[in-house]
């Protein structure tokens, strides 16, 4: 998906009120605090800054390698000692852009955030039009590997679009044969996730679902139920969400029920939380690249 000038744009004002909101998280999130504060506290920052988030903030600790947000009344807290992940995203009309980083209680931990970053690094100084994907994902095992440390193989970043998360090029994290390449004017979210050198290095589904998207829409039952698509149909189309999101949406007494007749009927589907298979705590680092020429800009 190659954008024009003005599309481009509204990459640029994304990425850039994504970009204050990651600095500003980088110095707030510290052990002991509660998981819902950190995931509240970066949606709160990219409103304020007249973004709207693309997706829940996602706050992935130790050998929960991604895709988890606060459920509502979460009482988890950061553990004394633990790797955390902070992926946040921002959409400005529909234009997404995404970003992670990682803060490590522990020096395990703060040489694997160093490694991601700078498998992250090594692909922004390289990248350029026409390289290949499996190229891409070549360079960051190569970063990984000559640290010490493992790429999860089963993750990968992603193109992006208008509305759309994942446009359905994946850039993997180890190096394949696949041959498909980035072109000029292409968007697309970067993110090496590291290991222990010892673990499976790759993740597993968890039975845990905390973020939710429409799949489609179609008429449903009760009046909660329609009060809530409605809702989620206006203001997060097919953009993911939370369930924290909907509080207030319907009277409180039919939250519970509406949601499950949605999730019952196949309306709005959900992502599991990924595991880290030998349960070995995970590391990433994630921007979101504009494809130029002779190399790219970092959107965030
Ligand atoms: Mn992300
Ligand atoms: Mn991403």
């Amino acid at each position: 998906m190659v954008f024009d000038v003005e599309e481009l744009e509204k990459f640029r004002s994304s990425g850039k009120i994504l970009c204050e909101a990651r600095e500003e998280m980088r110095s707030y999130v510290k052990a002991n605090m509660q998981v819902i504060d950190v995931c509240e506290k970066a949606e709160t920052l990219i409103r304020e800054k007249g973004g709207i988030p693309a997706f829940p903030c996602n706050v992935s600790i130790n050998e929960v390698a991604a895709h988890y947000t606060s459920p509502p009344e979460d009482k988890s807290v950061i553990p004394e000692g633990s790797t955390v992940k902070v992926d946040i995203g921002v959409q400005i009309d529909g234009y997404v852009t995404d970003t992670a980083f990682t803060v490590s209680f522990n020096s395990e931990g703060r040489s694997m955030t160093a490694t991601a970053e700078h498998a992250l690094k090594a692909v922004i100084e390289s990248i350029h039009n026409d390289m290949s994907i499996g190229r891409i994902g070549g360079i960051i095992e190569t970063a990984i590997k000559n640290q010490g440390f493992k790429p999860i193989s089963n993750l990968s970043g992603h193109s992006v679009g208008r509305y759309l998360i994942h446009a359905g090029i994946s850039i993997p994290n180890v190096a394949t044969l696949a041959t498909n390449k980035v072109h000029t004017g292409e968007v697309f979210a970067v993110e090496p996730f590291v290991t222990q050198p010892d673990a499976i290095a790759r993740v597993d589904d968890s039975p845990q679902n905390t973020i939710f998207r429409l799949v489609r829409a179609k008429s449903v039952r009760t009046v909660y139920a329609k009060q809530m698509l409605k809702h989620i149909e206006t203001h997060f189309k097919t953009l993911p969400f939370a369930e924290r999101w909907l509080i207030g949406v319907v009277p409180q007494n039919q939250q519970d029920e509406a949601f499950k007749e949605l999730l019952k009927q196949k309306i709005i589907t959900s992502y599991p939380v990924f595991i880290e298979a030998s349960k070995k705590p995970v590391a990433q680092a994630e921007h979101t690249l504009l494809i130029k020429e002779n190399g790219c800009e970092v959107l965030t």
